[in-house]
């Protein structure tokens, strides 16, 4: 059931997630940024999921506003703002008691849409845009199938992982990875596999 019990787990069970991935995203981002990515991502989560662990919420768009709002605060660099856009433009679509399919599909195109609003990127200029589009459009052709809110986040989780494989051989034009130019090419895009971490905790939370 995706009800705000839920929206707890899935900020602690990404807390968990995001630290446990600290190093990978750090090397990455080492490989065509500034090697902050863990730290900063890691910063952001364990703040929110203190947040969130005592602070009053009734729906999971509660939950996500904190998240949000936490993020935006601690999170340096351009991730703080391009997930605290996502998760504040995510809290407005998520205020039933209970997600069905629809909801979940509509969380995550605002979180899409909220990452584009802010940094301006499309499709194939090796970003966290790159997991969140496929992911967004495969929730919606689930939903569109039949699947149930979980079956939603499952299919969501896996374009994402399509998603973030297929920026290994792209350039970068967004972001500090585009100083590299075509250095960028042959590594995978810190920003898109903490997108994959971050959805992979939200089924793990929805399998609790
Ligand atoms: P910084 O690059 O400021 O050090 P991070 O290392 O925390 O910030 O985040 C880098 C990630 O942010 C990239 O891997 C990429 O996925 C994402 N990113 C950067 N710029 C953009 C943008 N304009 N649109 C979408 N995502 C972006
Ligand atoms: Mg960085
Ligand atoms: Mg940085």
């Amino acid at each position: 059931m995706l009800d705000v019990a839920w929206a707890r787990t899935w900020v602690q069970a990404a807390a968990v997630a995001v630290a446990d991935a600290k190093d990978e995203l750090t090397e990455l981002d080492r490989q065509i940024g500034d090697a902050d990515h863990g730290f900063n991502m890691d910063r952001g989560f364990q703040a929110a999921a203190a947040k969130v662990v005592d602070a009053p919420a009734e729906t999971v768009g509660d939950v996500l506003k904190l998240v949000a709002m936490t993020l935006m605060s601690t999170v340096g660099g351009a991730a703080g703002p391009l997930y605290g856009t996502a998760f504040l433009r995510a809290a407005k679509v998520t205020t039933a008691p209970e997600l069905g399919p629809d909801d979940v599909v509509a969380l995550l195109e605002a979180a899409l849409e909220g990452v584009v609003a802010r940094g301006k990127a499309a499709v194939g200029e090796k970003t966290m845009v790159d997991a969140w589009t496929p992911a967004a459009a495969a929730a919606a052709s689930a939903r569109d199938a039949g699947a149930d809110a979980v079956g939603v986040l499952e299919a969501a989780l896996r374009a994402a992982e399509e998603g973030a494989a297929s920026t290994v051989p792209l350039l970068a034009t967004k972001g500090r990875a585009s100083y590299l130019g075509e250095r960028s090419q042959g590594h995978l895009d810190p920003g898109a596999r903490s997108t994959v971490v971050l959805l992979a905790a939200a089924l793990e939370a929805a399998r609790a």
